[in-house]
């Protein structure tokens, strides 16, 4: 039986630590949680994401409709594009929305998240790509997200902010925080002459650690078929593989033992 209660107390903990980092200004940002196939708890519109206490969390159903809210309480118009997640990632109990600033500018300069410069954000993250413009409450937003929701966890939004998705809030929020640290080295990198990107075969190898960690979620590693043509994964197409219509069967079994079987050995473990 889940606790709601309690559930609705770590919400408005992670959203002290996403207003505390900077990672929303004004009332922006929201959060959702799925309790139940047909039950989501979420952040509500209107309310500094800083300064929540457990009753102003809402109760909307698959279809983002409400089902509990106090008075003075209701959900963010946003929440279409998390029901939208929930509906097409049957894995995925929490989602996250924020604006922090450096993946935003990423996401306001339309440069994705491709270049492979720390070993941390190419296990938890991959690639993370772009999701095309859309007006805020409309099905436009969760329309371009859809494109990207089977091959990753996290995207960005165009001139807009970034959304990441996966089996646990706490999972769900450090997501969000790897993809803004990621993005400020990126940043802050570019300005002291440009990163030294990891080798291809360096990237390679991140990846075959990540499949042996067994870790859950959606990642280029698994996904991208360049993988299984035994090439470079989608640090090298630019984060829009899954666009272009090449990411939809993953890598098969057989490549995968056969990669890992030779990193183990090369590895020496
Ligand atoms: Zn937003």
């Amino acid at each position: 039986m889940v606790n709601e209660f309690e559930i609705k107390k770590q919400i408005c903990d992670i959203g002290k630590r996403i207003y505390n980092r900077g990672m929303v200004a004004n009332n922006d940002g929201n959060i959702s949680v799925k309790i139940s196939d047909n039950e989501f708890l979420c952040t509500p519109t209107g309310v500094s994401k800083g300064f929540m206490t457990p009753e102003f969390i809402c109760k909307v159903d698959r279809d983002g409709k409400v089902l509990q809210a106090n008075a003075g309480f209701k959900p963010s118009s946003e929440i279409k594009m998390h029901m939208r997640v929930y509906k097409e990632r049957p894995d995925v109990k929490s989602v996250v929305h924020a604006h922090p600033m450096y993946a935003t500018a990423f996401a306001i300069a339309g440069i994705p998240l491709t270049q492979p410069i720390m070993p941390e954000a190419v296990i938890a993250l991959g690639c993370v790509p772009i999701a095309k413009y859309g007006t805020p409450s409309t099905n436009e937003i969760p329309d371009a997200v859809s494109e990207y929701v089977q091959y990753f966890d996290a995207v960005l939004l165009e001139n807009h902010g970034a959304l990441t998705f996966s089996d646990s809030l706490l999972s769900a929020y450090n997501k969000m925080e790897s993809v803004e640290f990621y993005a400020q080295l990126l940043y802050l990198s570019r300005q002291l002459g440009g990163p030294k990107e990891l080798s291809d075969s360096q990237v390679q190898r991140l990846y075959e650690i990540r499949r042996q960690f067994g870790m859950t979620g959606k990642h280029p590693a698994n996904l991208c078929p360049n993988n299984k043509e035994g090439k470079p994964s989608c640090h090298n197409c630019g984060g829009s593989c899954a666009s272009k219509g090449g990411c939809a069967s993953g890598a098969s079994e057989e490549l995968v033992k056969n990669i890992t079987a030779k990193v183990i050995k090369e590895l020496g473990l």
